[in-house]
């Protein structure tokens, strides 16, 4: 067996799968399924960060608001991220202005910075404490090879008005970044327990007044004036439809030639010991993402653990979204880990978990309205940056539903590329996939290499 198979067999026997994600459980006060019929101004199907916040923002500005949710709030991708608290940094610049422009990527910038800063204002004013700790982002290399990319992606991002800040190397180790991240570049930001935040938010929508209906999913809904949507035992009825469905949405006829369902996953390490800790060094507890093209990310909860994510993503044919374990993935997490923090050889894995994230091919957000209507809103896309994106995305919609059109959300406008159909769109994307992991696999080696002969 090799190395590396090793690892990842080792580990990963002992992993256990979480189906609900590492962050939360099935909140004690469940709301009821909805029975019979009711009715409202808006009816918000989704609660996780873009439909309990828009839910929120309505209900702030007098509307009387329904959620729909299919099984509780906090349940999808919502509840199971990594917790980055994260701006523009995140997202492919070149690719970006490539597909419209510099002057509008100055807009879409806007947009995603000003994310960060409502959500951090969020949380101050609805009174959520989920542990949010505003040490920044750092994207870090872990080969030299990767310091190209870095600067270009940071003299590309400042043209744009992305703020970010190069840690050299001596940085680095002074503020005791674990010395596998080389060097990197810097931006406001931080990191967040994702399920003390989802359920601050829903707490907070529920003492509003928003109606969740949780074990509720909308079966189907008919057009017209009036929108009315079918749950197994009841249905509701409104004049507005906001669709905060995200991954889930093709599966409900809508937006199936926009976005893919991408399948993500985590794992998270056991509790490190105080010796652990002061091993790691890591006082300033940066969430750390690097340059691959499917990335890693690194970084310690308020509790103590460390969260891995990301290394390899996973599309199920027919844009499913089944709620099942990707072994793949872990394993590939769990061999991250061991070849990261080379001086924790004995932290153990205690559990593992995937969610999904919808995904344009352009990568950019994916919001509108549809219906002969024009009465159904949805939001989707941002990809893996919905956190702050998808948040903020409830005032916007909040916005534009009272007749505000706030000009960060007219900025998203675009077209999106059309998806491929079935089974072109499987094959594209376990195509473009396996094509990105050899190229980090290439990377990954090289650094291999480096470590065993250093
Ligand atoms: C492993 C992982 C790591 C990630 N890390 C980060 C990160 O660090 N930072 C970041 O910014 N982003 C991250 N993301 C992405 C981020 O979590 C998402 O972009 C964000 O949560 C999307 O929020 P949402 O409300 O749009 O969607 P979701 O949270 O998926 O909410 C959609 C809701 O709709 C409900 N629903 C679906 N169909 C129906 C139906 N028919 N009827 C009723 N309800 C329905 C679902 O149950 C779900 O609760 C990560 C995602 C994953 C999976």
């Amino acid at each position: 067996m090799n190395r590396r198979n090793e690892l990842a067999g080792s580990d990963f026997g002992s992993l256990r799968f979480r189906s609900l994600g590492g962050w939360v459980e099935r909140p004690v006060d469940q709301q009821p399924e909805l029975e019979g019929h009711v009715s409202a101004d808006v009816i918000v199907v989704g609660a996780g960060f873009a439909g309990l916040s828009t839910a929120l923002e309505l209900t702030t500005r007098g509307a009387k608001v329904i959620v729909l949710e299919q099984e509780f709030g906090g349940f999808g991708a919502s509840g199971r991220n990594a917790g980055y608290l994260l701006g523009s940094m995140g997202i492919e610049f070149e690719f970006f202005v490539r597909r419209v422009g510099i002057e509008h990527a100055r807009k879409f910038i806007r947009f995603y910075d000003e994310a960060v800063c409502y959500v951090e204002r969020r949380m101050t004013e609805l009174g959520i404490d989920c542990d949010y700790n505003p040490s920044g982002v750092i994207r870090a290399a872990v080969d030299p090879s990767q310091e190209k990319w870095l600067r270009k992606c940071m003299e590309v991002g400042r043209e744009l008005g992305s703020v970010t800040r190069f840690v050299d190397q001596a940085e680095m180790r002074a503020r005791g970044i674990p010395p596998a991240f080389l060097f990197g570049s810097e931006q406001r930001g931080g990191t967040l327990h994702p399920g003390k935040y989802v359920s601050g938010l829903r707490r907070a929508a529920l003492q509003a007044g928003v109606k969740l209906y949780e074990k509720t999913p909308l079966l189907s809904y008919g057009e017209g004036p009036t929108i009315t949507c079918k749950t197994a035992r009841g249905s509701a009825s409104a004049p507005l439809m906001v669709l905060a469905t995200n991954a889930y949405t093709p599966q409900l006829g809508l937006l199936r030639n926009k976005v893919a369902p991408i399948r993500v996953s985590a794992i998270e390490t056991q509790q490190l010991s105080s010796k652990q800790l002061a091993s790691l060094g890591w006082h300033g507890r940066e969430g750390i993402i690097t340059p691959h093209l499917t990335m890693e990310s690194h970084r310690l909860t308020a509790h103590n653990t460390m969260v891995l994510t990301v290394k390899k993503l996973n599309y199920v044919y027919g844009s499913k979204t089944p709620n099942v374990p990707d072994n793949g993935a872990y394993g590939a997490l769990a061999q991250t880990l061991r070849e990261r923090f080379p001086n924790l050889p004995d932290l153990g894995i205690q559990h593992c978990w995937s969610g999904y994230v919808s995904v344009a091919y352009d990568a950019l957000p994916v919001v509108g309205v549809t219906g002969a209507q024009q009465n159904i809103h949805y939001v989707a896309g941002c990809s893996g940056h919905g956190l702050a994106t998808h948040s903020f995305m409830g005032q916007l919609l909040a916005e534009r539903i009272n007749g505000v059109e706030n000009p960060l959300l007219t900025a998203l406008h675009h077209k999106t590329p059309s998806m491929l159909p079935e089974p072109f769109q499987w094959c594209a994307l376990k195509a473009t996939f396996a094509a990105t992991r050899k190229y980090d696999e290439w990377t990954d080696r090289k650094v291999r290499k480096a470590v065993a002969t250093n």
